[in-house]
């Protein structure tokens, strides 16, 4: 391979994403250490070191670069490199004069002085190489209307770039998340200003990044942190402007959320869907709104209830406890307490009202049901008897406090630890009382 004509050996999407690293001057420091031995540092989603050996007559002998690219002989930054090299080269055999004025053009000079029709014309042949180039022009130029499309074009393009079924390793996963965060930072952007169109832009990023965790390795939880962002900017985007939109409005998003925390793609990622469910309790002002998503909340715990894991109807149960909570009514939603307190979150609620109601015996009845409820897991048992140990304590019942106490400390591997401790202390010390309060 040789400097002058290396682009040959290179594959050309690799090529066309070198030299746009070139130009927007991601290649840092380029120098030439020894003699035909060159040494750079190339910026991007990472900071990443070539190293390039090259003859007096032109020839590459070695190229390397320490970045995680593995699907080719060369990558981008490489490319990049070369470009640099060549560019270096050239400008070192130049004529003095010429060379001295060449130094003094940065980028920005070099493009104010092209014609808009040159311009527009390199664009668009680089364009037609490099597919992520044509969406990320697309997204950044295209009309408003287009939005919606354009960005979720951009963002797939960078996941799929040779379609579905690849895996992406661990340390890839940043270059599929490209389009993604280009995005992003439009919906941060507009987040405080124009809600549904932040929304709108998380939206076309948030069902195909969950998409991309089923073939990907995520260790290093990229995805995870757009999803997060996603959900994040939705939130805040609600809060910041949902009351100043027009009933109309606010239900069309309304709308567009709920579709989007129902679709399959959520399907064994609930943690997601009940995030999009939170966000619609923002919406709770509007009243047909409400029914509406009180409606579906009460259908999704219900159908879900009796599934191994209980996880999903009991957040979406907490949903709609909530929901009763904001609107101020304690007696529904005492009852819905009341009604569900097969879920361990709302046992415990129910103890800790009875508690600070001075209802010690119920809460003592619903521990003790507990206790019954859930026999075989020995974390909540603990929970249950220590809560049952509080109300004969509230209730100043000396006998059973004693009795539970013991029990604590002759049975219970874990928890109580300092009271066993305490406890044993006694014992060797020679104490016949093995609890004394
Ligand atoms: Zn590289």
């Amino acid at each position: 391979m040789h400097i002058k004509t290396f682009e040959k050996d290179i594959d050309q999407k690799i090529l066309v994403r070198g030299k746009l690293y070139l130009a927007d001057g991601l290649v840092r420091e380029l120098s030439l250490e020894d003699e035909g031995s060159y040494h750079a540092w190339v910026d991007g989603t990472d900071l990443y070191e070539v190293e390039a050996q090259i003859d007096e007559n032109g020839e590459i002998i070695s190229i390397s670069c320490d970045c995680p690219y593995d699907w080719g002989e060369y990558c981008k930054h490489q490319a990049a490199v070369l470009f640099a090299i060549r560019e270096q080269r050239e400008h070192a055999s130049a004529p003095q004069k010429d060379m001295a004025q060449k130094k003094k053009q940065d980028l920005q000079s070099v493009l104010l002085a092209q014609t808009k029709e040159s311009l527009v014309e390199y664009l668009l042949g680089m364009a037609k190489q490099d597919r992520g180039l044509r969406q990320s022009l697309l997204f950044q130029f295209g009309s408003q209307e287009d939005e919606m499309e354009q960005s979720r074009k951009l963002v797939k393009e960078h996941m799929r770039p040779f379609g579905p079924g690849r895996f992406w390793e661990y340390g890839e996963v940043n270059n599929a998340l490209e389009g993604a965060w280009t995005v992003l930072d439009r919906a941060r952007l507009c987040a405080e200003t124009d809600c549904a169109r932040s929304v709108g832009l998380c939206l076309a990023v948030l069902p195909e990044a969950v998409d991309l965790l089923s073939y990907c390795d995520d260790s290093g939880g990229e995805v995870g942190e757009v999803i997060s962002t996603c959900i994040i900017t939705m939130e805040k985007a609600i809060q910041a402007g949902l009351h100043i939109l027009p009933a109309e409005k606010r239900a069309a998003l309304f709308r567009l959320i709920l579709a989007e925390a129902m679709a399959d793609v959520y399907n064994g990622w609930e943690d997601f869907r009940v995030d999009m469910l939170k966000i619609l309790v923002l919406f709770c002002q509007d009243k047909p709104l409400l029914e509406k998503l009180s409606q579906v909340l009460e259908q999704e715990r219900v159908c879900n209830q009796d599934k191994p894991y209980r996880y999903y109807s009991e957040a979406v149960a907490k949903l709609q406890l909530d929901l009763l909570e904001r609107l101020a009514n304690p007696q529904q939603a005492r009852q819905f307490i009341a009604d569900n307190l097969a879920f361990t979150s709302f046992r415990k609620r129910a103890i800790e009202n009875a508690m600070s109601s001075g209802e010690y015996a119920v809460a003592l009845r619903l521990a003790e049901d507990g206790i019954l409820q859930d026999k075989e897991f020995a974390g909540l048992l603990h929970g249950w008897r220590t809560a049952a140990y509080r109300a004969y304590e509230a209730m100043g019942d000396k006998a059973k406090i004693r009795e539970m106490a013991e029990h604590f400390v002759l049975n219970e591997r874990d928890g109580f630890d300092t009271l066993r401790s305490k406890a044993l202390t006694l014992r060797r010390s020679g104490q016949k009382r093995l609890v004394s309060f």
